[in-house]
């Protein structure tokens, strides 16, 4: 007997397409391979158009994570006596605020309940209160959050950033390639992301265009250099060099990971980057209806909060953590809880990138959990809740 693999709807590795597999396997090239020379430089082009991002801005990437591309931003950006200010919204946001506290700044954090995001007039007052003491250098802020489904709107506080004379950092690795984020237009100085997540490739690369101005904050730095292995100005030339299709040396990139790379972006981008926004807005709006049928509340407190990358759905009355194992049986691999505080009480499914251009893996996807609540005990209507994407 042959047991089809598992559909893997969490956030992050997710599915992803046969040309992006194909792409990635092969024997691992040289870093010099004129094949990886151009799939680094288109990669580096392709981000620019997918962040919205300006001429001027710089793409980096380099062998990491999620954790690693935001540890490359604090470490360029913050150095010893710098004020920031973190926006909460839950479990990565806490990571961020760290990193930027051991980085010697003094952080001042907005944050909300569970479920909620700090709204633009909450960031201002705290902002207000940071000026007196001196300079803000910069401001920072999760997109989605991955532990409760909460997005928050990039745009208000990019603004709000620009007013105080901060920059603005926004961790998108829960959200780039599947929410709408307009770089140049908001004037957001960072934004960052990894592979596994909707950019549709195995982990392994980190991601992120920096601005002119984020660049020049790490040229006019007052004292020590950020450790090499993240240091923009070692990182620079080699990017450079790669999108002028040269090679270049300073650590070995992932090579294989780098020729899939501008095959998952022109995919992403085959119709521009709204056209990905859309298509993961419609076809999040349609699981919702899904959940919905299925008697699932989101963690989310309020429909705008809901992110198009992911759910995160409360256990309904009498089931526990054993769901998450149900569905597994149904050949559907979803994620538990993650946030401290709500842990045991809810579960993640993923919804990003190539599963929403195949109709069968979403609908699999319902139908894996609508069986899942049976086995748990609830009575669940499947066929109107696969009815329900339309
Ligand atoms: C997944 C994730 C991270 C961490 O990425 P890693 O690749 O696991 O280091 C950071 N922030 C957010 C919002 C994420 O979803």
């Amino acid at each position: 007997m042959t047991i089809a693999k598992p559909l893997l709807m969490i956030p992050g590795p997710i599915e992803v397409s046969p040309a992006v597999t194909a792409a990635f396997s092969v024997p691992p090239p040289s870093h010099v391979a004129p094949a990886v020379i151009e799939a680094f430089g288109a990669g580096l082009e392709l981000m620019r158009q997918l962040w919205l991002a300006a001429p001027a801005s710089q793409p980096f990437v380099f062998a990491g994570g999620g954790t690693a591309a935001m540890e490359m931003a604090v470490a360029n950006l913050i150095e010893e006596g710098d004020h920031a200010l973190v926006v909460k919204t839950g479990y990565f946001s806490t990571r961020l605020a760290e990193m930027v506290r051991r980085q010697g700044a003094l952080v001042v954090e907005v944050e909300a309940p569970v479920g909620e995001a700090p709204n633009p007039q909450e960031v201002e007052a705290a902002l207000v209160g940071l000026a007196e003491l001196g300079p803000i250098k910069a401001l920072f802020a999760t997109h989605v959050d991955t532990s409760t489904g909460v997005r928050i709107d990039p745009e208000p506080l990019a603004r709000l950033a620009r007013q105080y004379g901060a920059l603005s950092v926004f961790d998108g690795v829960c959200a780039t390639a599947a929410e709408e984020f307009r770089m140049r237009d908001w004037e957001a100085d960072l934004y960052l992301t990894a592979s596994q997540k909707a950019i549709g490739l195995p982990p392994g690369l980190a991601l992120l265009v920096a601005s002119e101005r984020a660049l020049a904050a790490r040229d006019n730095r007052r004292a020590t250099a950020p450790p090499m292995v993240l240091d923009w100005h070692q990182w620079l030339p080699i990017m450079r060099a790669y999108e002028e299709r040269r090679a270049s040396y300073f650590s070995t990139p992932a090579t294989n990971l780098i020729l899939a790379l501008p095959v998952s972006l022109r995919e992403i981008l085959a119709d521009g980057p709204e056209a990905r926004f859309a298509l993961h807005r419609s076809r999040a709006e349609a699981l919702r209806g899904a959940w919905r049928v299925l008697g699932l509340e989101p963690v989310a407190r309020r429909p705008e909060l809901e992110s198009n990358a992911l759910s995160a759905l409360r256990f309904p009355e009498g089931v526990d953590a054993s769901l998450v194992g149900a569905i597994a049986a149904e050949g559907v691999i979803v994620a538990g809880g993650l946030h401290p505080q709500i842990r045991g009480e809810y579960f993640r499914v993923g919804h990003m990138g190539y599963c929403l251009t195949q109709p069968a893996m979403v609908r699999r996807t319902v139908e894996a959990v609508a069986q899942g609540l049976a086995t748990a005990g609830r009575s669940v209507d499947a066929e109107a809740a696969v009815a329900a994407l339309g």
